[in-house]
């Protein structure tokens, strides 16, 4: 895509020519259910490899993604190993410059992230998520197609099929182990539209929060929880232009902690042209017992809170963006064998949310996504085992998701934190610590620090 085309055109907001459905009955080497980040990446992936891939998503482009909009230095990695970086880079998008954090009593710290870190890919951008998976599936389709691949859209993957005759039937306790993936039913044109079957030896469930691949693994073959409010984020997001203190096209993202929004947190992140997502997240269990409505809080924060109210006096919000979401988060689950979640099985490999990968502190989940996206890719052509495929997604981001999570539950205690960011607003040297964890990777190496927290935070 040339640098001018790609902007002048805004191709995220068209539609996107997928090609022709291949024929019901059709086999492919790896069928891949879900477009998002995950999804797109293991298909574009396994298409590099020379796999013929059938790719299909629910949605029809151009699609909206509930998000926060924050692509870390984790994504940026993938997203130009696929090519798409320049793709990115030519299009209206808001380059985060540092990160500023408020704590409950007012306490602000900047955590600057210098522009070589950009460069090494550990910083990142903010932009819609409407553009940035768009420009990520563009290119990810055209690797499927162009492998002798298909991709479909507007394809709601129903049941996934195995080897024993079942489609999403219960198959019994402890049968999970005695079948294989053998491919899918999709029905194509909506609620009244067509039944299509595809055969595979190896599907990818890429399907997000409710992915149907998930839900067939780990509910109807092996008879465990899915959802569980206590690892399960609420998050809610709406966009707004003219709020004051953003920039246009570079500066920061904030994150603040506010007491009626503990655990969780109020971002402000600027996605460009001057328009700002801003949004929040709680845990679902948290919720529930405090009965809140998080479109409620957020609507009380923006117009009530002192530190708030004066910014968006004169900001509107942009019709149509308000939109709650859930957030899967990768926290390990007590009651487990599997952690954070069964992620396979004979022929079966979960990505990103479809796998509950969020980072439980930050909220981030694309980047996840894209790591296990590629991870899947790459055990499927290297024929390893589902439980090598398990066992990787827990070694590589295992230790990242167990100290997010301690994180999380250190960051409800609001003395905490005043504690905290109180020490680091009058000391340039805490700053410059918290800049190191974010921005270089030597330094976020060192689980074991105390300050491993702040590189969680996105970046
Ligand atoms: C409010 C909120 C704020 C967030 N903020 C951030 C942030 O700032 N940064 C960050 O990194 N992460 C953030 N996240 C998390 C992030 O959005 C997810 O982790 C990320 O989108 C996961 O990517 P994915 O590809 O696994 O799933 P998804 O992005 O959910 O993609 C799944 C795809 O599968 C398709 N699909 C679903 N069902 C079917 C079906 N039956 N058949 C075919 N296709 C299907 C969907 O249409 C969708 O396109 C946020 C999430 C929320 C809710």
């Amino acid at each position: 895509m040339s640098e001018a085309k790609g902007s002048a055109e805004r191709v995220w907001e068209q539609p996107i020519d997928t090609g022709e459905a291949p024929k019901s009955g059709e086999v492919f080497d790896a069928i891949v259910v879900g477009g998002g980040p995950g999804g797109s990446a293991a298909a574009g992936y396994l298409a590099r490899a020379g796999k013929k891939v059938l790719l299909i998503e629910k949605d029809v482009w151009p699609r909206d993604k509930v998000c926060g909009d924050a692509v870390g230095g984790k994504s940026l990695g993938h997203v130009a190993d696929l090519g798409v970086k320049a793709d990115i880079e030519s299009t209206p998008h808001f380059r985060v410059t540092g990160i500023v954090f408020s704590s409950p009593n007012g306490s602000r710290v900047r955590v600057p992230l210098p522009e070589e870190a950009v460069e090494k890919l550990e910083a990142g951008y903010a932009l819609p998520r409407a553009q940035f998976d768009a420009l990520l599936f563009i290119r990810c389709q055209q690797m499927v197609r162009d492998a002798g691949g298909a991709v479909i859209q507007g394809g709601d993957v129903r049941t996934v099929l195995f080897d024993d005759g079942n489609g999403g039937d219960d198959p019994g306790e402890g049968a999970g182990d005695a079948r294989h993936a053998a491919g899918i039913t999709v029905r194509i044109g909506g609620r009244k539209g067509k039944e299509f079957t595809f055969h595979s030896k190896e599907v990818i469930g890429a399907g997000g929060y409710r992915c149907p691949v998930a839900k067939s693994v780990v509910e109807e073959s092996y008879n465990e929880p899915m959802m569980d409010r206590d690892h399960y984020c609420g998050g809610y997001r709406e966009y707004w232009t003219n709020v004051e203190g953003c920039g246009e096209s570079t500066g920061d993202i904030e994150i603040h902690f506010v007491d009626s929004v503990n655990p969780g947190y109020f971002w402000i992140f600027p996605v460009s042209e001057n328009v700002v997502n801003v949004g929040i997240g709680m845990i679902m269990s948290l919720l529930d017992k405090q009965k809140k409505k998080l479109k409620a809080l957020q609507a009380d924060v923006i117009a009530n809170h002192p530190k708030f109210k004066d910014r968006f006096a004169n900001a509107e919000m942009v019709p149509g963006s308000a939109k709650g979401w859930q957030l899967p988060f990768g926290s390990p689950r007590k009651k487990s064998k599997k952690q954070p979640r069964r992620s396979s099985m004979n022929g079966i490999r979960l990505v990103g949310d479809a796998a509950s990968l969020v980072d439980p502190f930050s909220g981030e989940g694309v980047g996840n996504a894209l790591v296990t996206g590629e991870m899947a890719a790459r055990h499927i052509s290297e024929g390893k085992t589902p439980q090598e495929y398990q066992d990787e997604v827990w070694k590589v981001l295992g230790p990242e998701l167990i100290n997010s999570f301690r994180m999380q539950k250190l960051s409800r205690r609001s003395w905490l934190l005043n504690w905290f960011f109180g020490k680091a607003e009058n000391k340039p040297a805490l700053q410059e610590i918290m800049t190191e964890m974010i921005a270089s990777k030597e330094a976020q190496e060192d689980l074991h620090s105390p300050w491993f927290m702040m590189k969680t935070l996105f970046f």
